[in-house]
């Protein structure tokens, strides 16, 4: 099957992002983790370990980077309208919080709840996230 994009991005458009898949939406996972983090924003994350996805960010000054717990990923915020966009690892992976895709609707999973996330160790972690999280890179300005 072809390979299919899905795009979004923050409220204000400061940081866009795009999946690339050759899944079908339907076949696309949909999570819900239950961190602390998790817990206030709730989004939804949907992943492709073969898939790919490129963050940009148009204005630096509007890239939050958030950290917490063993420190692993930055949780990607847009300072000027506060959305939260996707969860990436500087090793090069990401999820994406399905909201701010357009085509968010066409991806149906029932959303399976991940709950390890306060004991699992740094390897433990690190392995688990290159098995399921996609391949992805950050585009700083300039
Ligand atoms: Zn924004």
């Amino acid at each position: 099957m072809e390979s299919s994009k899905f795009t979004g991005s923050c409220h204000c458009g400061a940081l866009t992002i795009e999946l690339e898949t050759s899944r079908a939406p339907s076949e696309l996972p949909v999570r819900i983790c239950g961190c602390s983090f998790c817990a206030r924003h709730r989004p939804r994350y949907t992943s492709d370990p073969a898939g790919r996805v490129v963050i940009r960010v148009g204005d630096a000054s509007a890239l939050g980077r958030y950290r917490f717990g063993l420190r692993l990923a930055d949780f990607l915020i847009c300072r000027t309208c506060g959305v939260f966009v996707a969860a990436y690892d500087p090793a090069g992976r990401a999820v994406v919080n399905l909201a701010v895709l357009a085509r968010a609707p066409e991806l149906v999973a029932e959303p399976t709840m991940f709950t390890a996330y306060d004991t699992e160790d740094e390897a433990t972690r690190t392995a688990r996230r290159a098995r399921a999280w996609t391949p992805a890179e950050l585009v700083l300005p300039g």
